[in-house]
């Protein structure tokens, strides 16, 4: 089941220990726009409602699609800066490594039996990720993923899963996972729930999803003269008239969209605004708004800069949270197959 923040929100302020969050990014480069509208914040919204929030950097990841990590550690570095300084607070959530928590990745081999070939083989996300790497053979690792993604949201008891739009095959395998693991050996899992924000999935500035390893994003750590001149190149139309129509004008409902998210308002009140102005004024309207919402990101991400001693002991502090929760249910799962010897 997919939910928006406004089916959510009156749950979890009605008790918000009733839910744990899990969600995550592959260090393969600094945080983007798509990631903040998509699953950041929401992410810092949760947790300053008082939900308990699991981070996973996907370290094994990286290597599902390409030959080597590449600067695995400077952008593991990265993240855990744009976390920080989009508000995600160490003290209350717990962010990780999945190379960090063996017992996380044992999970895999139980849950690897729960599904099968063909269903892996069915998933969208895994064959459009596929086709991107230019005909390259599909790696066992870019097949089982979402197996993996399974065993993050699953250790820790994770309900809550907010993603991009990307992401919602891989929570149905969880919540499949979840369920047949429990038919099969007893009542340990509880299946999670995903979390779609109001921009599910932002284009980048080519048209084709915002991406990390794409060259189309517009990194949070940008300066905002950087900011204005990649939204100046988004893909729009000659239409001066500037209409909502997410379908027929993608490029412009983008805009729209990104702009009305920073700014707390309907896509379509900002093109009635806009009116006749042309892409060039949605595009100047668009650049404020990001702008003035990333400003205090940026300004706290610049503070944070010299303080590596305090990242490496939050992600220190987060593995050992993590291994000792991941060893726990590993346990229970093992007792569960019989296999406590
Ligand atoms: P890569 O190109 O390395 O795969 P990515 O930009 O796709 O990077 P991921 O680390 O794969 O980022 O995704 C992390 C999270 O951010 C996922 O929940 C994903 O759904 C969300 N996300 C990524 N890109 C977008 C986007 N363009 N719009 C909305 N959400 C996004
Ligand atoms: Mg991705």
């Amino acid at each position: 089941m997919t939910l928006t923040t406004a089916t959510l929100d009156e749950r979890v302020a009605a008790d918000p220990a009733r839910f744990r969050v899990l969600t995550g990014d592959r260090p393969t480069g600094p945080l983007h726009l798509g990631h903040y509208l998509g699953t950041l914040a929401n992410r810092v919204r949760l947790q300053a409602a008082g939900v308990e929030v699991f981070i996973v950097i996907a370290d094994y990841q990286v290597i599902t699609d390409r030959d080597a990590a590449g600067d695995v550690r400077g952008n593991v570095r990265e993240l855990l800066l744009d976390y920080l300084a989009a508000g995600i607070d160490p003290r209350t959530a717990t962010i990780f490594t999945h190379s960090a928590v063996p017992a996380l990745n044992q999970l895999l081999l139980p849950f690897l039996s729960l599904v099968s070939v063909a269903e892996l083989q069915r998933n969208p996300t895994v064959k459009a990720e596929t086709a991107a790497t230019g005909g390259r053979a599909l790696s066992g690792l870019l097949l089982t993923y979402p197996v993996h993604q399974a065993a993050d949201i699953l250790f820790c008891g994770a309900n809550l899963v907010p993603v991009g739009r990307d992401q919602l095959p891989h929570v149905e395998t969880t919540r499949l996972i979840a369920r047949r693991f429990n038919e099969r050996y007893g009542p340990v899992f509880t299946e999670p729930e995903a979390l779609l924000s109001a921009v599910p999935l932002l284009l980048g500035t080519d048209g084709a999803k915002m991406s990390k390893s794409a060259g189309n994003a517009i990194a949070l750590r940008a300066g905002e003269d950087e900011t204005a001149r990649l939204i100046r190149s988004a893909k729009t139309d000659a239409d001066r008239h500037i209409t909502y129509d997410p379908i027929a004008r993608p490029g412009v409902a983008n805009l729209l969209s990104t702009g009305a998210a920073c700014l707390g308002r309907s896509p379509g009140s900002l093109a009635a605004e806009i009116g006749d102005g042309g892409a060039a004024a949605l595009k100047r309207v668009v650049t404020d708004a990001v702008n003035d919402t990333l400003r205090p990101l940026r300004e706290r991400r610049q503070r944070l800069a010299g303080a590596d001693d305090h990242l490496r002991e939050v992600l220190r502090a987060g593995n050992a949270r993590a291994e000792e929760i991941a060893e726990s249910t590993l346990r229970t799962v093992r007792e569960a197959m019989g296999m406590s010897y």
